[in-house]
């Protein structure tokens, strides 16, 4: 986790700066550790990294109305112990995230080419079409995209929802959660994963905007994004590729 947090913070991929972003890996059932208010994902080393119990921040979901007041109470007491610095706010996604099947790590950024999509009216466009066979094997064939909405619990729910509906349509979990005016979630099994979906994904949207700037994008049809999705050779890559 610790080693992915740098590759995610590297200053010359533009993903996050400062104490943007966050990450997290799933400990056990019970347990999960995730990047402390306040740390940097560049330089993240154990003491900027919080041990908490699951179950206390997953009961926050039940409360739609939690102040911050309350969320910060909550997010302290789950903490294993006292030595743990208080977990970021955005632990409340990642504790859901973290309990989906085969979902060890997580890794949230604000990549500058995604958030540009993102933060313009082809944000739903980004998350749902495909461009290349790449993005496909490494960002899933479509991704949910979460409407803007407050920090905190209402962005959590907000998450859980559309995750949920994904999973439902299509039978699998996304590989990335899209947030309008905001940025990009990857989950997987591995840290690999994890860095794989976002690097590609910056990679699509950088491609996105310069096929913009010449009167395009020209999106892949459903079906050659289903036939690349579907297809074994691709699959044997992702297991090789540890995706
Ligand atoms: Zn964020």
């Amino acid at each position: 986790m610790l080693d992915l947090s740098r590759e995610l913070g590297r200053e010359d991929r533009r993903f996050a700066i400062l104490g943007e972003g966050n990450t997290s890996v799933r400990i056990s059932e019970q347990e999960f550790m995730v990047k402390a208010s306040g740390s940097s994902l560049s330089n993240l080393s154990r003491s900027g990294v919080a041990l908490c119990r699951t179950q206390p921040v997953l009961e926050l979901f039940q409360d739609p109305e939690a102040s911050d007041d309350e969320i910060e109470r909550v997010l302290l007491h789950a903490r294993r112990s006292d030595n743990e610095r208080k977990p970021s706010t955005e632990a409340l996604f990642h504790a859901f995230l973290l309990s989906l099947p085969d979902i060890h790590f997580v890794g949230h950024t604000h990549p500058e080419a995604v958030n540009a999509l993102l933060c313009s009216p082809h944000a739903a466009d980004f998350a749902s079409k495909r461009l290349f066979p790449d993005q496909i094997v490494c960002c899933g064939a479509t991704s949910p995209l979460v409407p803007y909405v407050h920090p905190g619990v209402p962005l959590a729910l907000a998450i859980k929802h559309e995750v949920e509906a994904h999973i439902e349509r299509f039978g699998d979990v996304p590989r990335l959660v899209m947030l309008c005016n905001h940025g990009l979630i990857a989950l997987g099994k591995t840290p690999n994963a994890v860095l794989a979906a976002t690097l590609m994904a910056e990679k699509a949207a950088r491609i996105f905007l310069g096929a913009a700037s010449i009167g395009g994008p020209q999106f892949m049809e459903d079906t050659q994004v289903a036939r690349i999705a579907g297809w074994n050779a691709e699959h044997y890559r992702q297991k090789v590729l540890g995706l």
